[in-house]
């Protein structure tokens, strides 16, 4: 994917979650605690692509994947890193934040579904 396209998957997610990090809501900010521009939001899979890979997912062509992207703060995405998200959120948030992610995710998708072509 190239850069350009990455650049708008970044804007419109975070416009599609009010600018704030899917995982712990806060706004996102840089390690200087500056605001993120919405170009500069960090993406993350909410499937980790080397999972995909392993189970040779042949069917996920651009749609599927397009769904496997949030955009999350710098620290979320540090923390997180490449562990599955149900179990990273588990154990940084506790249990009642699964589902409120998860949650999160499908109002996401529902939301970039009503969109047009990326
Ligand atoms: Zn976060």
């Amino acid at each position: 994917m190239d850069r350009e396209k990455r650049r708008e998957i970044r804007q419109r997610l975070y416009k599609s979650q009010s600018g704030r990090c899917i995982y712990c809501q806060d706004k996102m900010f840089n390690f200087k605690g500056q605001q993120i521009h919405p170009k500069r939001a960090t993406i993350d899979h909410v499937v980790p692509t080397i999972k995909l890979e392993k189970k040779k997912v042949s069917w996920v062509g651009f749609f599927g994947l397009k769904f496997n992207f949030v955009v999350c703060c710098q620290q979320c995405n540090r923390s997180k890193s490449g562990q599955p998200w149900q179990e990273w959120v588990l154990e940084k948030f506790g249990d009642e934040e699964v589902s409120k992610v998860l949650t999160r995710f499908c109002e996401l998708v529902i939301s970039e579904e009503g969109r047009e072509a990326w």
